[in-house]
């Protein structure tokens, strides 16, 4: 096994370092510019800043292992961002694979046992994915995540063999699931990262609604979901990273009431002998991904679903994932890049895409 020393890796791990943070200050800095927040800054703390749309309150964070932004208009604001926050870091521990006090690290440590409804139905809902998807999607990925040290940041390229061993853990149906009582036989583990930030902005969404917030926007890492449009009307401008140029946008999305989720290796990855291995793994080599896209935007109003898509198609590869969309267009739209650069837009948001650079783009239909 080729094991890399955490510090030699620091600056690779897009995530972490300083390197990242000056990143995330700029991607912040142009988010806020972009979605046309006003006098927004990038601090990591809470702001409250009044423009043209009236006050808007928001709150930087870091937590499940990223950089987010909570950001509401209206009277009640301060009072939704400060709940969002807490369900933010109520659900970091409870789903997180590291988190001593959350249901996933009891379960994991324990080869099962009882889980709140909350973390039943989401095991559910990822169980269900794994079967739509073929088992592109598959939250038993968790042993050959560590492998590869994304949990410890301790980055390794497993031998063949193994991975070929871990994989014989990798498979949801074999989690057992009766009520809030989970069974997870033979080694089985799960890690619900590809699907956690998408559930909790949606939760986000919901704090939102329930403060009477009718203009909200959140950005977990990059993951972003919007709450009815801008004070003034007008839509939610989002801008879509570069995978290859991450300080760059390709494309802008106006939106409202929707959640936009990009999955990307560009996100987390280390690089070893110039070669980049990122955090989305294809469950049936045990390898990072590589099957023809670098980027997956799903657009849909439900933040759990496009999240589990973005990282189920980036799995898939280019014409899988085409073919999963035909048949799946009312549910989901998404922008998918190819290797070659090509932008893959879905009809239905045809409307609300404007492309930033000369890259070819083609409508799905
Ligand atoms: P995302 O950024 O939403 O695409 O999710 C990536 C995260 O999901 C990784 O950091 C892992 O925690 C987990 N993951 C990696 N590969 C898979 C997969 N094939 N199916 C489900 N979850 C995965
Ligand atoms: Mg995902």
């Amino acid at each position: 096994m080729l094991c890399l020393q955490q510090k030699k890796l620091a600056y690779a791990n897009s995530w972490r370092g300083t390197r990242m943070k000056i990143r995330t200050k700029r991607i912040l800095i142009l988010l806020c510019f972009i979605v046309t927040l006003g006098a927004c800054t990038a601090e990591e703390n809470k702001t409250q800043n009044d423009n043209e749309n009236g006050t808007i309150y928001s709150a930087d964070i870091f937590a499940m292992d990223t950089y987010m932004t909570l950001s509401a208009y209206g009277e009640k604001a301060e009072t939704a961002v400060s709940a969002a926050v807490e369900e933010v870091n109520r659900l970091d521990t409870l789903l997180s694979v590291s988190s001593e006090k959350g249901d996933i690290y009891y379960i994991n440590q324990n080869g099962g046992g009882q889980v709140s409804e909350e973390t039943a139905e989401l095991i559910i809902k990822a169980k269900k994915a794994f079967t739509e998807t073929d088992g592109a999607f598959d939250c038993t990925i968790a042993p050959v995540m560590e492998a590869w040290g994304f949990r410890s940041g301790n980055f390794c390229i497993p031998e063949a063999e193994e991975l070929s061993e871990l994989l014989q853990k990798v498979d949801s149906s074999k989690i057992l699931i009766e009520g809030t009582e989970v069974l997870l036989p033979d080694g089985v583990s799960i890690d619900l990262g590809g699907i956690a930030k998408g559930y909790t902005s949606h939760q986000i969404m919901e704090i939102y609604r329930e403060n009477g917030i009718t203009s909200g926007i959140v950005s977990l890492g990059g993951n972003v979901e919007t709450l009815g449009t801008k004070p003034d009307g007008s839509l939610w401008r989002i801008a879509l990273q570069d995978p290859e140029n991450t300080e760059e946008y390709f494309a802008v999305l106006e939106v409202a009431d929707r959640a936009i989720i990009t999955s990307g290796g560009y996100q987390r990855n280390f690089i070893q002998d110039g070669e980049v291995y990122h955090h989305i793994i294809d469950p049936v080599t045990g390898f990072p991904a590589q099957n023809g896209l670098i980027s997956v935007t799903i657009v849909s109003k439900d933040g759990t679903l496009a999240d589990v898509l973005s990282t189920s198609l980036f799995v898939m590869g280019t014409e899988k994932a085409v073919n999963f969309w035909r048949q799946h267009k009312d549910e989901f739209d998404a922008v998918m890049m190819t290797e070659d650069r090509r932008v893959l837009v879905t009809e239905g948001i045809m409307g609300v895409f404007t492309p930033l650079t000369n890259d070819s783009v083609e409508v799905l239909s």
